[in-house]
């Protein structure tokens, strides 16, 4: 199995290199040459194993340059030793109305994003030595709030690894904040930007383009990665879940291996969805793939009209983790589908970078409507979403979660489609108490996080997870803010600085 370049063809390399390089020379997403398939008795004989077993089984189609021991080490190390609170790593809740809720925030941040980045240093580590890396790796994250502390988790003290951390100062919750202020660990940073997301994420993008910044670095025996989903070895390990909860459907009697489904995502930069459509080209039977949005719905309006335009206002949401006007996956999307087209792909980024925007020809366009719908609310859908699946069901919805649930309610009054459905839920509720408490009652009580936390319990009977709970009364290690210009001074700062 080789990995290309979205935008150049001839560049082929192994799994273990893209995973350690991230991203491409020519600003492309390393993608596999060609995706690989599942039958039915493969997915018949997953269904009676576990977790582990099944992610092994699954990534060993992906990264086949590692061997089975290796790739025994880094998922036992990544979702083994009670790392997870759920005994089945990432299980499946149904609910009375048939909606199979896919609880993906067991990890130990409490979001999703622990799936790939608990796993993602024993990837990059195993890799690094594969491909005789013996620079230590640098990992750059520029984050809308949940990635920032899974990466600073999963990296912290990994050996040979660094890890800096660039948030968007008004654009995480209090919580979020607090997580990644507080990290721990020797070889750990972090720094707020003024700006947003897409700011960050730009700023991190260029230094990850800049000759005489990788310079800088390799003179200092060090040379950075990624962390983020346009890493590949970020990306694999979300295959995996979406596979796993179908076995869990097939295993427990709730459909017929075969059966299709339909899976609703609540999206940002297009790296979930993005794992669930390679789980069906691989041939998992999935109907539909639901993109749910906020109201930065930039990619509602691509997935129905075949136009992506940035050039919008950004919102500021209680789902911050889907403020986003620029997803970079869609990149592999559109490389895909449009048959592994690298010029293609080429001329819509570079419009995207210079005008904001690009058109995808219908031909293409048809081929993205045939897998994919996309519905968006806005925060009082959101609100009102959480409550009324709190009413009926005694179901709990992070802010992120609601959003999916509620484009899945939109989509099944719409289309009368009823195949059985899997949600992805991304955050535990307790990330977002606020927007969660104000969504259950009118005024709320308390003014400051931790006791909207003991008041959210009181409301919903819900338990805080122990790692954000002990959060209360932490001093922040890392207090500062820059601005978007001074994110490379920043980094020399943190790396040349300090030791550490
Ligand atoms: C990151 C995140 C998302 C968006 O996921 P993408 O892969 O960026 O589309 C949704 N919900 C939560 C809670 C997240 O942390």
């Amino acid at each position: 199995m080789f990995y290309k370049s979205t935008r150049n063809s001839n560049i082929r390399i192994t799994s273990a290199q893209a995973i350690t390089q991230g991203i491409s020379e020519d600003g492309g997403l390393f993608v596999p040459e060609k995706i690989p398939t599942i039958s039915a008795e493969y997915i018949e004989e997953l269904s009676t194993k576990n977790y582990i077993d099944r992610a092994i089984s699954v990534l060993s189609l992906y990264l086949d340059d590692f061997t089975k021991e290796e790739l025994e080490y880094c998922v036992n190390g990544a979702y083994g030793n009670n790392k997870f609170s759920s005994e089945k790593t990432a299980p499946v809740v149904t609910l009375p109305n048939g909606a199979n809720i896919l609880e993906l925030w067991h990890g130990p941040t409490c979001a999703f994003k622990d799936m790939a980045l608990q796993l993602l240093p024993y990837l990059m580590t195993t890799s690094a030595k594969k491909v005789g890396c013996d620079k230590k790796i640098i990992i750059l994250v520029a984050t809308s709030g949940d990635t920032g502390k899974a990466a600073l988790d999963g990296f912290s003290d990994v050996e040979n690894t660094g890890i800096l951390v660039f948030y968007p100062e008004d654009g995480v919750s209090p919580m979020q904040k607090l997580q990644m202020t507080t990290q721990e660990g020797n070889n750990v940073g972090v720094s707020a930007i003024v700006g947003n997301f897409d700011d960050a994420q730009t700023g991190v993008k260029n230094i990850f383009g800049n000759r005489e910044y990788a310079e800088k670095l390799a003179e200092n025996g060090m040379m950075f990665s990624s962390a983020n989903s346009i890493n590949w070895g970020r990306l694999v390990p979300q295959i995996v879940y979406y596979i796993s909860a179908y076995c869990d459907l097939v295993a427990d009697s709730k459909i017929k291996n075969g059966d299709k489904i339909n899976v609703v995502v609540p999206t940002g930069n297009f790296g979930n969805i993005l794992a669930a459509f390679y789980a069906k080209e691989m041939g998992l039977p999935i109907n539909k793939l639901i993109c749910a949005s906020n109201i930065n719905n930039v990619l509602t309006d691509f997935l129905t009209t075949g136009t992506y335009d940035k050039n919008r206002k950004f919102h500021t949401t209680i789902s911050p983790s889907m403020d986003i006007l620029i997803s970079s996956n869609l990149e592999r999307l559109l490389y895909h589908l449009s048959g592994q087209n690298d010029e293609t792909v080429k001329g819509l980024m570079s419009e995207l970078s210079t005008n904001g925007k690009y058109t995808v020809s219908d031909e293409l366009l048809s081929k993205v409507k045939a897998v994919f719908e996309a519905g968006y609310c806005d925060d009082i859908g959101t609100k009102e979403t959480i409550k009324k699946y709190f009413d009926a069901y005694n179901y709990l919805c992070d802010t992120h979660t609601s959003v999916a649930v509620n484009v899945y309610d939109m989509y099944r009054e719409k289309t009368k489609d009823n195949t059985p459905t899997v949600i992805a839920s991304t955050a535990n509720p307790y990330k977002f108490s606020q927007s969660v408490l104000e969504a259950l009652v009118d005024t709320p009580e308390s003014t400051d996080e931790f006791s909207m936390v003991e008041e959210l319990h009181k409301v919903s009977g819900a338990v805080c997870p122990p790692q954000l709970a002990d959060l209360k009364g932490k001093t922040p290690r890392f207090t500062q803010s820059c601005k978007k210009e001074e994110m490379w001074q920043t980094v020399c700062d943190m790396l040349f600085m300090h030791k550490g």
